[in-house]
């Protein structure tokens, strides 16, 4: 999939088939707060640019849900700009790439109200079983990926929670570095 052949419309349902945890969590924290601060939005808008959302789509996608809690022309002033910037029309003109799994997990610890970072190294063991047991994943794939938690292993768990939803053999795949490259492999999965 290459840039523009994704529209804002779509991203809703592309969620929920080829995003990996961090994206959805992202995505589905800005349809319910219908905002997200920096760092979301620096993690969530570079994935989406990297997966083929124009800027204008993106401005678009961006723009109707901020709107619903601010006007537009608040919108306009305060993060059009940092859309723009991310797709380097604006500022030093540089091409901002969308960020690895090592540098989310890595860098920029999220604080309270923050929904970036990478669930898998991030958030409540307890509650990122519970989010994994509403997707239906269970039995062996959810003990692996809680195995691989405890010994620290954020890209591996992530690459069997990879396998549960594509339902894939366990260890078959052979492991997610970048968000980017799980949508990849996941459309590659879905569509052949
Ligand atoms: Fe996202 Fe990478 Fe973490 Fe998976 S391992 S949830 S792709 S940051």
């Amino acid at each position: 999939i290459n840039v523009g052949q994704i529209t804002a419309d779509m991203i809703e349902m592309l969620s929920k088939k080829s995003f990996p945890l961090c994206m959805q969590h992202l995505h589905q924290a800005l349809r319910q707060n219908h905002h997200l601060r920096h760092g979301g939005r620096m993690q969530y808008g570079l994935f989406l640019k990297g997966i083929g959302l124009s800027l204008d789509e993106a401005l678009k996608f961006w723009r109707s849900e901020f709107t619903k809690i601010m006007d537009g022309d608040k919108f306009d002033k305060q993060y059009a700009y940092n859309i723009r910037h991310n797709y380097g029309k604006e500022g030093k003109r540089a091409d901002y790439t969308p960020y690895s799994c090592m540098k989310i997990i890595m860098s920029n610890v999220p604080g309270t109200g923050d929904y970036h970072g990478c669930p898998f190294r991030h958030m409540d063991a307890d509650l990122l079983k519970q989010k994994l047991r509403a997707q239906n994943i269970g039995g062996e794939y959810l003990d692996k990926i809680m195995i691989d938690l405890k010994g620290n292993h954020y890209q591996l768990a992530c690459t069997h929670y990879f396998e549960a939803v594509h339902h894939l053999s366990l260890d078959t795949h052979n492991g997610i570095n970048h968000p980017s490259q799980y949508f990849d492999d996941s459309q590659k999965e879905l569509n052949g």
